[in-house]
């Protein structure tokens, strides 16, 4: 479910779907006020809000604390409690839980109010201190090391390390996407696994897990859950008017169709890694960028649900776009919404995009090299004017291509 709702990458209805992944957010009752109820106190009241009688006293222009009438709407000052939190799995206890987020039992046990060594209900949401423990090396079972970014960007990539004393069936998921790891075999029987960590533009910002597990030689399987924080991208928002003869293009069974085709092309995770060290740039240096990735977008006064999932450099027709690193072409061929198309596989998921070309000069199944001519910049389909449209995905999540040409996010 969680790929299929990427590979629609620009619906903003798709963020409804992250919120089964977790942690999901708990608000405190009914937010920012209170309907006090027969019986109630205002110190009753404070303490369910975790606010105090005073604070709550003056936000409501209250004189005489022992005064409260049923009916009363209060203004419950301050921002409403939220506390992420987590689902457990079937047999576990709080104690397995905390173990497995590597917290303190104690304090999950007082969060939860629930006894460290009951077994909870499968699925059972169990709440998490509002700190996050995130970015630290630790080691558990086997695993010697396991290094991840304490926080990502809306739309960035980040990278994932993870080493084992032998060669484990390991299983990774980010949010509840299974992350394809490739493995480089060490020293004395050592293993490393690395993957992509892929952050969509309109994931967040808050905390989201990282879960790593693997069945030790017994059958149990060993597990650690952490969390990344993802943090905002500040990206602008563009409204678009496109010309009238191209707003025809925007038909759902036209976009839905061709949405099927290019996630077809990107869906496949088991290619080997095609490349070595960082991208180049596919077009040359001095056509500049117009349109950078994440910029949220309207279309022709429509809501602004929809973002910007690659970048656009400005270039007279007929440029030529060359191969960023070495893959396979997946697609070749003409679109009605992205025009020219070419989609090369990179490995492990990895994959890139050439929209609006004039000229397709590849096939599909060919290999490329760095720097092979790919086809030339044009204005086909849905676009304003002579651009090349560049965007990179991972598993199907559009994520910000230019990370790619400087960061270290490429195999060894
Ligand atoms: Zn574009």
């Amino acid at each position: 479910m969680y790929r299929r709702i990427f590979a629609i990458a620009f619906g903003i209805c798709a963020l409804a779907g992250f919120f089964f992944f977790a942690p999901t957010t708990a608000t405190a009752q009914s937010g920012a006020t209170y309907t006090v109820q027969p019986g109630d106190t205002l110190g009753e009241i404070a303490t369910r809000f975790g606010t105090s009688v005073e604070a709550l006293a003056a936000a409501n222009n209250i004189t005489n604390v022992n005064v409260l009438a049923v009916g009363q709407v209060l203004v419950i000052p301050g921002a409403p409690q939220m506390l992420p939190f987590v689902t457990s799995y079937p047999g576990e206890t709080l104690e397995d839980v905390a173990g497995r987020w590597g917290l303190p039992a104690d304090q999950l046990a007082a969060i939860n109010e629930v006894d460290l060594a009951v077994r909870l209900f499968p699925g059972q949401p169990i709440y998490l201190p509002p700190s996050i423990p995130a970015g630290e090396t630790l080691r558990f079972g086997v695993v010697t090391e396991l290094d991840y970014p304490a926080q990502i960007v809306q739309g960035q990539t980040g990278w994932l390390s993870v080493q084992s004393r032998r060669p484990i069936s390991l299983t990774v998921e980010w949010n509840g996407l299974p992350l394809a790891m490739a493995a480089h075999p060490l020293l004395d029987g050592e293993v490393r696994y690395t993957a992509h960590i892929p952050v969509p533009a309109l994931l967040g910002p808050g905390p989201f897990p990282l879960d790593v597990s693997y069945p030790a030689r017994n059958g149990v399987r060993v597990r650690h859950t952490t969390l990344i924080d993802i943090v905002s991208g500040g990206y602008p928002s563009q409204a678009i008017n496109l010309p009238p003869d191209r707003g025809a293009l925007l038909a759902p069974a036209l976009v839905q169709a061709e949405l099927i085709t290019v996630t077809t092309a990107w869906s496949a995770t088991d290619t080997p890694i095609q490349w070595s060290g960082p991208f180049l740039r596919p077009i040359a240096e001095e056509y500049q960028t117009t349109s950078a990735y994440g910029i949220r977008r309207s279309y022709d006064g429509g809501p602004y649900n929809n973002y910007h999932a690659g970048q656009d450099f400005g270039a007279p027709v007929g440029v030529m776009v060359t191969a960023p690193a070495a893959g396979i072409v997946a697609l070749a061929e003409p679109l009605v919404v992205r025009g020219n198309v070419v989609i090369l596989d990179h490995g492990r998921g990895v994959f890139t995009g050439y929209w609006h070309l004039s000229d397709i000069l590849v096939e599909a199944g060919q290999q490329v090299d760095t720097g092979d001519l790919l086809g030339l910049v044009g204005n086909t389909g849905l676009s304003t004017g002579a651009h090349l449209h560049w965007e990179l995905r991972i598993y199907g999540i559009a994520v910000d291509p230019m990370q790619f040409l400087t960061a270290p996010l490429f195999p060894e």
